[in-house]
């Protein structure tokens, strides 16, 4: 058995903050990490970013094996005993803690049919880079955030690209309508073929190639299918040792996930955001760091309450934002454009207070919408049109 002071579940960037976090308060405290996957923690954006404009490979890597870890690579964990508090891998080799963090992140949310690429880890983003060098035509499927970017990286290296989704129009789940209509235009100005409001009813695999049927009987051909379709919160280890789960880890404010000794981070957390009163569960990048680093932190003795309100941020071709809080377009929306869907500031309001801020191609600004998602209000359009300079 290996006994470590500190145990990490989940090799992705949160269980990688939290050795950091950990390393900050206790440089020598025996820390052991194990991971399904095959390698060491690294970052994520860049697969569906940077990786295709020419961005080395060797810079994705977090280097989480210089801060004197023991990292057990290629192990799923699958129980989690809370009484003699270990746990043990597929392979049965058990691991004891002293204080343990689940850092389980998410899993890709999958089609009933076969073939199809689901996007998320390294492996993914080299199977793909793969495909590309072999085929021509792909079909993407899903206009969030996974789907938008990956169709960008595609056409950058010159492939040519369906993209398909429920929705009216890409970013439909974030954007405000007319925003979201523009950007079918903008990605088919690009040479993308959009396809909204269809969903996939079947797909057909023969060699190499792919028939997708769509729910409106169009066919499409393509040497390579992608899917971007969300991610569900990997808690199956939380939930059958008997700790609380509502589609996420439940955590407290200082990310204990209803054990003294047993901490929460990162896409599978579902944690209490005092700024916007509600419980999020946030699959981005920003609270990856800085929730993993305070559950370092806290595993190593600080008593810091997470009070952090994170930001996210998306790139569509050439253009890009930054956002902090509920991007919902069912909410009232005062949009603010310096010029229309190419430069602005949008709201998003419930109640009379500001609960999002959407920064299109306006940047710098993410502290000031923090600030403002703050304040109680009332707002309303008249007050807020102008209050960030866009
Ligand atoms: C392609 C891509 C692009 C992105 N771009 C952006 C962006 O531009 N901006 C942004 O804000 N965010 C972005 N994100 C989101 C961001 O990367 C995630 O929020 C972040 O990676 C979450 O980290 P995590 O450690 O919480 O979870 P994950 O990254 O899901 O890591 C979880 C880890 O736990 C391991 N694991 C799970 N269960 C077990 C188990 N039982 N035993 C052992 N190991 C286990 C997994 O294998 C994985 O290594 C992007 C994500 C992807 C996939």
């Amino acid at each position: 058995m290996d006994k470590y002071r500190y145990l990490i579940v989940g090799g992705g960037m949160s269980g990688d903050a939290a050795v950091r976090g950990i390393r900050e308060l206790d440089p020598d405290g025996t820390v052991g990490l194990v991971s399904a996957e095959r390698v060491p923690p690294y970052n994520r954006p860049p697969l569906s970013k940077g990786l295709w404009k020419g961005a080395p490979l060797e810079r994705v890597w977090r280097r989480t094996e210089e801060l004197g870890v023991s990292l057990h690579l290629g192990r799923t964990v699958q129980v989690l005993d809370l009484r003699h508090k270990q746990v043990t891998d597929h392979t049965g080799q058990v691991y004891s803690f002293d204080r343990l963090l689940l850092a389980t992140g998410g899993t890709p949310r999958q089609l009933p049919q076969d073939g199809v690429l689901y996007f998320r880890t390294l492996d993914d983003y080299q199977q793909l880079r793969q495909l590309a060098e072999e085929g021509r035509r792909f079909l993407v499927i899903g206009g969030g955030f996974i789907g938008s970017e990956i169709t960008a990286a595609l056409v950058h290296v010159g492939r040519s690209v369906t993209l398909t989704f429920l929705e009216e129009g890409v970013g439909g789940r974030l954007f405000p309508r007319g925003l979201s209509l523009f950007l079918n235009d903008y990605y088919r100005e690009r040479g993308v073929e959009v396809l909204p409001e269809q969903s996939v009813v079947g797909v057909e695999r023969a060699g190499g190639q792919f028939r997708v049927h769509l729910q409106s009987g169009r066919r499409v051909e393509a040497d390579g299918v992608v899917a971007g379709l969300g991610i569900r919160p990997n808690t199956e280890l939380a939930s059958s040792a008997g700790l609380p789960v509502e589609d996420g880890i439940v955590v407290d404010e200082f990310l204990r996930a209803g054990h003294p000794d047993v901490f929460a981070a990162g896409d599978g957390t579902r944690f209490f955001n005092p700024v916007l009163g509600a419980r999020l569960r946030v699959e981005h990048e920003d609270n990856a760091n800085a929730q993993g680093r305070t559950a370092g932190r806290n595993m190593a003795g600080a008593q810091e309450a997470y009070t952090h309100l994170p930001f996210f941020y998306s790139d569509l071709f050439d253009l890009g934002y930054e956002a902090v809080g509920e991007l919902d377009p069912r909410l009232e929306v005062v949009e603010d454009w310096q010029e229309p869907y190419r430069q602005g500031v949008v709201y998003y309001l419930r109640g009379g207070r500001v609960r999002g801020v959407l920064l299109w191609n306006v940047w710098g600004q993410v502290g000031a919408a923090r600030q403002l998602l703050a304040e109680p209000g009332p707002h309303d359009a008249g007050g807020l049109r102008g209050r960030l300079p866009r």
